[in-house]
């Protein structure tokens, strides 16, 4: 009879096969488009982790926030000074805060015209578009050129978008999309938003 350590040997082996020929299948070396989408805390902040990681490897990496929140966030601060981050923080706040219709569109369209601007330019290796979802959610954005714009978009570059719900035309041509779940969140405890953990 196999030992237990033989048998977790044999398998370990035959996992490291199945692995290693995924491994050989995927060898198409292109940008990908990234959706974070859901209620769960951890989309905006994922995001910002994949920025660092690539610029740890030197890309040089844009941010656009179509959604002025707090107005010094812990991601602002860190990146700001980045030597090959340029941070672009649009918009006026949510539209609940700022409840003008008019302002909300012409700052999404300013924030829009900057994107397809970074998403022509091959010198970018990274892009985050935090919160570019509610821009079509709330019929300020057409999702059409956001579409044809991303299609176009130089072959190497890497794009994240977040927001809470995504339109189906984007989520139809990403590569990858992850749904950040709500299961608990501190706040229903009634605990403050804290800087470093929400902003
Ligand atoms: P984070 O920036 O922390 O990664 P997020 O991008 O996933 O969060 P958003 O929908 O952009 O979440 O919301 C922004 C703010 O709301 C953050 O301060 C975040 O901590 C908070 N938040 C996110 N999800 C929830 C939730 N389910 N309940 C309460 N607050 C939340
Ligand atoms: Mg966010």
């Amino acid at each position: 009879m196999l030992d237990e350590n033989e048998k977790h040997r044999r398998r370990m082996a035959n996992k490291k096969r199945i692995i290693d020929e995924r491994i050989a299948q995927a060898q198409e070396e292109r940008g990908v488009l990234i959706l974070l989408k859901g209620n769960g805390k951890g989309k905006s902040s994922s995001a910002f982790g994949t920025m660092a990681r690539s610029l740890g490897h030197g890309h040089r990496c844009a941010v656009i926030q179509f959604i002025k929140g707090r107005d010094a966030t812990g991601e602002f601060l860190f990146f700001k000074d980045h030597p090959r981050v340029d941070f672009h923080v649009m918009g006026h706040g949510f539209t609940w805060e700022t409840q003008d219709r008019e302002q909300d569109i012409a700052a999404a369209r300013q924030a829009w015209a900057l994107a397809e601007q970074l998403l022509t330019d091959g010198s970018y290796d990274f892009l985050l578009f935090d919160e570019l979802s509610y821009m079509v959610k709330y019929g300020y954005l057409p999702v059409e050129p956001m579409v044809k714009a991303l299609q176009r978009r130089p072959q190497h570059q890497n794009v994240m978008i977040t927001g809470r719900t995504m339109a189906t035309e984007l989520q139809d041509i990403a590569d990858t999309i992850s749904q950040v779940q709500d299961e608990k969140h501190a706040f229903r405890l009634g605990v403050k938003a804290q800087a470093g953990i929400e902003f």
